[in-house]
Order: C-alpha cells, then sequence, then structure tokens
C-alpha cells in the first residue's frame, strides 16, 4: 500500500515550545518561575471559562476564582457535584512514603513512565509525581475523610503496576470525597459572586476570535435556548470519551462533543487510540445492556483471579479442587500477582478465555476470589475494607461474593487519548485548555491505577492555575463584539446543525446507531487490532455516519427537555471521533500498552512495542469534512527512564 493510498497525510513534527529541558526535579519550578503572573489587582479584569465540574473542572474553577480571577462554569448535570468523577472508587495516588516502603517522586515517576509503556513525556510525569504531594495535604486540609489506620495514620494500599502502597482512599468512594471536597471549595466561590455556574448546560461548539479561543455557544438543556459566552480563555474539563464504544463504565452521560468541537475548530487530537480497557468489571449478561460496572481495582489486593486449568470445565467454582485451578497471573507474573497493570491483566484474561478457559454465560468471565482473604483476615474485615463493592456485586449479579467468588472480564474504562496539549495545558488553539481526562497528557499508553484522580486533580488545584496566568498576562484581551460574524457564525452553525437533526425524521433510533458504532469499535480497535480490520471499520463507520445523517430520527423538538436531541448531538460526534481513532490505530503499526496490535508480536505471542518507528505522540489535525487529517508527530525522548521490555515477572 502506497502513502498516498492511506485515509490521512503526514504533516510537520510538532514541538512542545513550553517544556522546559535541564533538571528533570527542577524543570516545574523553573517554568512556574519563569512564566508570567497577572497582578492581584489585574486579575478581576479577566474572566475564564470552565467547562466541566469534575475533579479536574470542579478544582481549577474554585482555585481560579480564589486567585481572584471571574469564573464563567458549565456541567451538563443538575448539580456540579453529580460529575461522572462520583464514580471513582478505588483511590488516588501519592508517592507520600507513609508507609515507609521506598516509595518516593522518583518511583512514581519511574512506575508511570514504564506503566505506560514509555508513550509518555517524562517532564509532564515527573511534575505529576511531585505535585501528588500537595494534593493529599489540600484534600486532608479540606477534609476528605481518607481513610485512616487504628492510630488515626492516613492509610494507604496498592494498585496495579507498583511494589509499593501509595494509593489514598475513601473506601469504595474516594471520587465522591474528593469531589465534595472541590465541590464545596467551589460553592464558596459561587457563594462570594466570583464563579458563575450554569448546570444543565451544554456546551456545543468554541467560538474563536483572530484566532484566539473566546468563548463558547452553550444549550441550557431545559429551555433548549442557545446562548454564547464569552471570556478571555476557555479551560475544557469534559472528561473522557469511553462512550464511544457504546458499552463502558463511564456514566452514561459522558461524552466527546466539547473536546470534538474544539478539534475541529483546530485544536490537534492527541493519541486518540489509546483506550484503556480495564480488568476488573461485572461481565455482559446480554445485548440489553447500555452500561457496563467496574469492580474497583483495589479488589486485586486481596482477591485472587483464577479460571479452571482444563478447557470447557463446567464444574461450579467450589468443585474445582486447588490443584485444577490456574491462578495465571500469579504463575505469569509472581512478582506483581494480581497486581500488575491493567493492560497486562486485561490481555491475560482475554487469552485465556479465547483458550476457552473462561467462566459464566457465553465463556467471557475470569474469577476473583475472596475465600483466602476471608480465612486469612475474617469476613469483616473484608467487609470493612471492600463492603459497599460487594454490595453492589450482589445487587446486580444476585451472587453472594462472600461464599462464591466474582466473575470479572475487560470492559472500556477510561481513555488515555484526549487533545494535545503542551506542559502549560494549553492546546494548539491559543487561549484553549484542556484538563483531566479530557486532554491526552501523562498516561502514555497505558494508565495505572489511581492515577487519573491524581492528574485531574494536579491540573485543576496547581498546574493550570499557573500557566493560564502565562497566557493572561501576555494580552491584550480586547472586548468581543457579541454581534460581530466571529461569534454569531458559531451561533448559526449551532442552530442550524440542531434543526437539520430534529428535521431528519428517519427510521433508526439514535441509540441503535451508537451500539452499532460501539460494536464496530470493540471488534476492531478494542484489545486486539489488526490492518484489515481497521481499514474494515473506517468503511462501515464512513457508512454509519453517512446513514446517520440521513435515517435517523430525533423525536420532539429544540426548544424544551430532549434527551434524544442531545443524544443525537453526542453520537454524531462519537461517529467522526470513532473514525480517528481507527485512523490513529491503523497509523500504529506496534502494540503497546493495552492495544495489541496483530502484525507486531514477538514469537511466542507477546506485545512487540517499536521504539524505532513509533517513539512519538500522534497529535492529529481536522482539515475539513471529507479531507484527509493530517499526522503530526511529536518524538518523546527518555533522559532517565529508558525504554526497555516491560517486565513485571
Ligand atoms: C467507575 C469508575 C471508577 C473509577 N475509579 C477511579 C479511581 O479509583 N481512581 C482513579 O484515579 N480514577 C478512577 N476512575 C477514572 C476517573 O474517575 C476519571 O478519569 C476522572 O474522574 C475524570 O475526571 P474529569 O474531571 O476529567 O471529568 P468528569 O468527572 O467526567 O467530569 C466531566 C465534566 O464535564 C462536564 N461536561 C462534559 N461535556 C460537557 C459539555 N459539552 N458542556 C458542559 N459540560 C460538559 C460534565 O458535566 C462534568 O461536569 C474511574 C472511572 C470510572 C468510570
Amino acid at each position: 500500500m502506497s502513502d498516498h493510498d492511506l485515509p490521512y497525510t503526514v504533516g510537520v513534527p510538532l514541538l512542545d515550545t513550553k517544556a522546559p529541558d535541564g533538571p528533570v526535579e527542577t524543570r516545574w519550578e523553573r517554568r512556574q518561575f519563569t512564566a508570567k503572573l497577572v497582578n492581584p489587582a489585574n486579575r478581576r479584569k479577566h474572566t475564564v471559562i470552565v467547562v466541566g465540574t469534575g475533579l479536574a473542572g470542579g478544582s481549577a474553577g474554585a482555585t481560579l476564582a480564589e486567585q481572584g480571577y471571574n469564573v464563567i462554569q458549565f456541567c451538563f448535570q443538575d448539580s456540579p457535584r453529580r460529575a461522572h468523577s462520583i464514580a471513582a472508587q478505588g483511590g488516588i495516588n501519592a508517592a507520600k512514603n507513609y508507609r515507609n516502603d521506598g516509595d518516593s517522586v522518583y518511583r512514581l515517576f519511574y512506575d508511570t513512565v514504564k506503566g505506560g509503556d514509555f508513550r509518555g513525556r517524562e517532564s509532564n510525569i515527573y511534575r505529576l509525581s511531585q505535585v501528588s504531594l500537595q494534593i493529599i495535604d489540600q484534600c486532608v486540609a479540606q477534609g476528605v475523610p481518607f481513610a485512616r489506620e487504628y492510630g488515626g495514620l492516613l492509610d494507604t494500599r496498592s494498585f496495579g503496576g507498583v511494589q509499593v502502597q501509595r494509593t489514598f482512599y475513601a473506601r469504595g468512594q474516594t471520587g465522591q470525597q474528593l469531589l465534595i471536597g472541590a465541590y464545596q471549595a467551589l460553592s464558596r466561590q459561587i457563594d462570594a459572586g466570583n464563579v458563575e455556574m450554569h448546570a444543565r448546560t451544554e456546551m456545543l461548539d468554541l467560538v474563536m476570535v483572530e484566532g484566539k479561543a473566546r468563548g463558547i455557544v452553550a444549550r441550557d438543556l431545559i429551555t433548549g435556548e442557545i446562548t454564547t459566552y464569552l471570556a478571555d480563555a476557555v479551560v475544557l474539563a469534559t472528561g473522557g470519551y469511553g462512550n464511544v464504544f457504546y458499552l463502558s463504565t463511564n456514566a452514561m452521560n459522558s461524552n466527546a462533543s466539547a473536546i470534538w468541537r474544539a478539534h475541529r475548530r483546530g485544536a490537534f487530537f492527541g493519541n486518540p487510540c489509546y483506550t484503556q480497557i480495564h480488568p476488573t468489571c461485572i461481565p455482559r449478561s446480554g445485548d440489553h445492556q447500555s452500561k457496563l460496572t467496574l469492580m474497583s481495582e483495589s479488589l486485586r489486593n486481596d482477591g485472587r483471579i483464577w479460571v479452571p486449568k482444563a478447557v470447557g470445565d463446567e464444574r461450579p467454582p467450589e468443585q474445582i479442587p486447588e490443584d485444577e485451578r490456574d491462578y495465571y497471573l500469579e504463575r505469569i507474573y509472581p512478582a506483581f500477582g494480581n497486581l500488575v497493570p491493567r493492560d497486562i491483566a486485561s490481555r491475560a484474561a482475554k487469552n485465556v478465555c479465547d483458550e476457552g478457559r473462561g467462566v459464566g454465560p457465553g465463556k467471557q468471565g475470569v474469577y476473583l476470589d475472596f475465600a483466602d482473604a476471608i480465612k486469612r483476615m475474617g469476613e469483616d474485615k473484608v467487609r470493612e475494607k471492600y463492603g459497599n463493592l460487594f454490595d453492589m456485586y450482589a445487587r446486580i449479579t444476585d451472587e453472594d461474593p462472600y461464599r462464591q467468588p466474582m466473575r470479572i472480564f475487560p470492559a472500556v474504562h477510561y481513555t488515555m487519548g484526549g487533545l494535545w496539549v503542551d506542559y502549560d495545558l494549553q492546546t494548539t488553539i491559543p487561549g484553549l485548555f484542556a484538563i483531566g481526562e479530557a486532554n491526552f497528557s501523562d498516561h502514555g499508553a497505558n494508565r495505572l491505577g489511581a492515577s487519573a484522580l491524581m492528574q485531574g486533580l494536579a491540573d485543576g488545584y496547581f498546574v493550570l492555575p499557573s500557566t493560564i496566568s502565562d497566557y493572561l498576562a501576555r494580552g491584550p484581551f480586547p472586548a468581543v463584539d457579541p454581534n460581530s460574524e466571529a461569534v454569531t457564525s458559531v451561533e448559526t452553525e449551532v442552530t442550524s446543525r440542531i434543526e437539520k437533526l430534529l428535521s431528519i425524521q428517519g427510521e433508526r433510533t439514535v441509540d441503535s446507531f451508537h451500539k452499532e458504532l460501539g460494536e464496530i469499535m470493540w471488534e476492531h480497535c478494542g484489545m486486539a487490532r489488526n490492518e484489515t480490520g481497521l481499514r474494515k471499520a473506517l468503511d462501515l463507520i464512513a457508512a454509519l455516519r453517512d446513514e446517520f445523517w440521513r435515517n435517523v430520527k430525533v423525536p420532539g423538538t429544540g426548544v424544551e427537555l430532549n434527551q434524544s436531541l442531545e443524544r443525537a448531538n453526542r453520537v454524531a460526534d462519537f461517529i467522526e471521533l470513532g473514525y480517528l481513532m481507527c485512523l490513529d490505530a491503523l497509523n500504529r503499526k506496534e502494540s503497546c500498552g493495552g492495544h495489541f496490535r496483530e502484525e507486531s508480536q514477538t514469537p511466542d505471542g507477546e506485545a512487540a512495542r517499536d521504539d524505532d518507528h513509533f517513539s512519538y505522540v500522534s497529535a492529529w489535525e481536522w482539515t475539513g469534512e471529507n479531507e484527509k487529517p493530517v499526522l503530526h508527530e511529536e518524538a518523546l525522548e527518555f533522559e532517565y527512564v529508558h525504554p526497555s521490555q516491560r517486565s513485571y515477572a
């Protein structure tokens, strides 16, 4: 296949011009020092839009307002504290070394570079590890009720891919407790009049004036009213796009529209094909499902994962004797055992199921067994540590995990890809910043457990509030005329799109398109990919997009609460993003993280990374409808943690 047959073109390489060089330990401090400041009296002259109120957006909005900026903030839920972050269960990492078990900033940095399969930036990851220390102090000061040991000290536990206990937690509700902390801080600023909060309001497009981000167009989800909001800078904290697969552990409403609209306006998209498939989810029970449920990775601290040794063993688990069980993670990876990183655990589960040794309906499951833990610690202790997770499992499956092993299987959970940002978290559009799961930044090809909350809060409480001042200090920001063509044309585009969606009145529901997209993505762009499958997926998605705009049925009107319309808008964007994900996967002819490229494997079937050809971040540029996207490569350099074959054995 020659290059001109490719469905994309390769553009000039991309450089992160904000990343400092020199010793990694002092890069962040030096960047902060060289960044321009806005003096306190001038901050009230600036307005910043923050879209999103999860851990990233909530912490950013509260902090910017505390600093003295005017903030206009949005979320589509009925309250900022219902953002998807509330679902996070297991914990948040920090290199505090309270256990004195050998942890350090450098070790967290090392684990994260390695865990990401050497596809993340060293500068960003080191900064994340440094800032992790401040996050715990900040949250404790807010009163976040982290679990404590008997003596009153903060407790920690282990997550995958590491050999220390650095994960702080609040039972199985860490996200909820952290979000309440951020929400309290935000509420204080709303009350003080520094944050103008718009709940149930969805950003539908970005307003750009003279090449800079200067506002958004948003729809009131209750009345349907379309309004433009203007500011000096825009921050997107809109979460991940795992729902492109239809079935995922994400909240049903999580979507990609904000970042996709920004991409279409010129923000490059980083590593779109990097999706995290989490190993411990409740398996699907049939075709009727629209949601999958995560069982926290923290369960792998004490639960043991196994399948029968024999193919086709139909016996119930309690009748399978110990020597006929295969604790395959403990066998293959004795040093990390059940706590290998997610990509490794997911692929191993897929492999044993592909061999015909899966358990449960459809043989698409493996056991997560607490019998040994209950024997060792007693049922009460297990209940104390994991009670709410066990209850949730029992309610969903009608099985009692205290008496029989849970069944788990990998499912889409998190997206490492997102808007490309530089070291300052600024996208390729001046004045447009992206934080939290919405950006591509710190996790390379695989995120370690408990690192998303860490990144979201690092971005929101500490990094963005420093770096955005450099942008704002470099103004001026002349007032934007709301009647100018630059503003009204975006409003017109948004309104016409809504009218178009309502006028098609075809025969297929929005959900049927979404489900079909999800099946294409899971089949061809999931845990295993190959060139033939990806090319097929591109054709299927192009046809699906075409049919969507001819045959979708959206009932109701645009001037009322209309959830079909909301979903139609989002699914239209998911279809375009799904296409880009397949393009990115097609280009990346190596296996890395949990992304197994079938053409790139070792003779014994293990994933083979290709550092000679793919040690870069893929940053995709939108060039217009029916035009080939352009791929820009940002080369990755490793001065400290040198790429090696990952070993967890
Ligand atoms: C079940 C589950 C458990 C998890 N557990 C953990 C864990 O234990 N530890 C860990 O580190 N990570 C965990 N994660 C991952 C982590 O929860 C997320 O990555 C993180 O919470 C994302 O935070 P965020 O602030 O970036 O986005 P979100 O919390 O998703 O917030 C997005 C915000 O953007 C708003 N928004 C989006 N689009 C628009 C729009 N167009 N207009 C207006 N508003 C918009 C939403 O209303 C919302 O307020 C888990 C994930 C899942 C699914």
